[in-house]
């Protein structure tokens, strides 16, 4: 197992917040234009309202925000909260897997898992951006772009082959059997799950003949966590997303809100689900299933 200094993980870790920081700058890009079918690299970040040019130093992650208290400089429209939001939770996630790879002498804190290797630390990081720009495409648009999942897809595969540690393996091989592995046990069960409900809702009248009885963005999506968490993790993404989405619906069912759960689309707990296994699967599987040593 390697392990660096704690000087060293210090400098690596506020290196961290800052990259993260920025690349929730650039997820803000893609989650309002990968829907609009735009590119993420031109034109440079403009006000939606007065379309003038965002300078470099009225566009710092987080920091621009708060300075300029949330409005454009030139014409005062105010920004969301979301963008300075989003930069935050992608900074604090990125923190979040460094604190996966303790240094010399630490351990991993809140029951975290522990990366053996610091290569599945980038890729974590990959992974993690892949999972907010699918969150928030899908809450605004009720869609998840291929880009992202079948991106994501291929992504994972490439990933785990070059860094097979991510599935606790080590020759390419193995990782890349395994993200396969997880790529089709997430895909293929519901997958079989749509086709066969499409056909019985359509032969029952329920739904029109151009119409399908599950939406294929999500299971794409649950393809792309499974290249990258293998096929325990597709697993546990699909049964602890439907677990989260009972416990959000009953405050809206006792509160006779039925309405309101339909607006909250499946992507947002998937993704969910496969940050609670990437953070802490080592303790799931031992406490739940006895299937591991205690985790150190
Ligand atoms: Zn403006």
């Amino acid at each position: 197992m390697q392990q660096i200094s704690p000087d060293l993980w210090l400098i690596c870790t506020i290196f961290a917040a800052c990259f993260g920081a920025c690349v929730g700058s650039f997820l803000n890009v893609c989650i309002y234009r990968i829907p609009l079918d735009q590119s993420v690299v031109t034109p440079r970040s403009h006000c939606m309202s007065c379309n003038s040019l965002i300078p470099w130093y009225h566009n710092i992650p987080i920091f621009s925000y708060f300075i300029l208290k949330g409005k454009c400089a030139n014409c005062k429209a105010s920004f969301s909260f979301r963008y300075a939001g989003i930069e935050l939770l992608t900074s604090f996630l990125f923190v979040v897997i460094c604190c996966m790879f303790p240094p010399k002498g630490a351990v991993a804190p809140l029951y975290l898992n522990t990366i053996p290797d610091i290569a599945a630390v980038p890729v974590l990081w990959v992974f993690i951006s892949g999972l907010i720009i699918a969150t928030f495409v899908d809450f605004d648009h009720f869609i998840i772009p291929d880009s992202v999942s079948i991106g994501g897809m291929v992504a994972g595969i490439i990933l785990s082959a070059l860094v097979p540690s991510l599935h606790g393996q080590s020759l390419w091989t193995n990782g890349l059997i395994a993200s396969v592995t997880g790529l089709l046990a997430g895909f293929l069960p519901l997958q079989f799950v749509r086709v066969g409900s499409t056909f019985l809702y359509r032969k029952l009248g329920r739904i029109d003949n151009d119409e399908y009885a599950m939406g294929f963005g999500d299971i794409k999506l649950i393809g792309a966590i499974g290249a990258f968490t293998g096929w325990q993790g597709a697993v546990f993404a699909m049964i602890s997303a439907a677990f989260y989405g009972t416990i959000i619906a009953i405050p809206f069912l006792v509160s006779g809100r039925k309405k309101l759960i339909d607006r909250i689309p499946f992507g947002p707990y998937l993704a969910l689900g496969a940050l609670t296994w990437i953070f802490w699967s080592e303790r799931i599987l031992y406490f739940y299933f006895g299937l591991l040593r205690p985790p150190a």
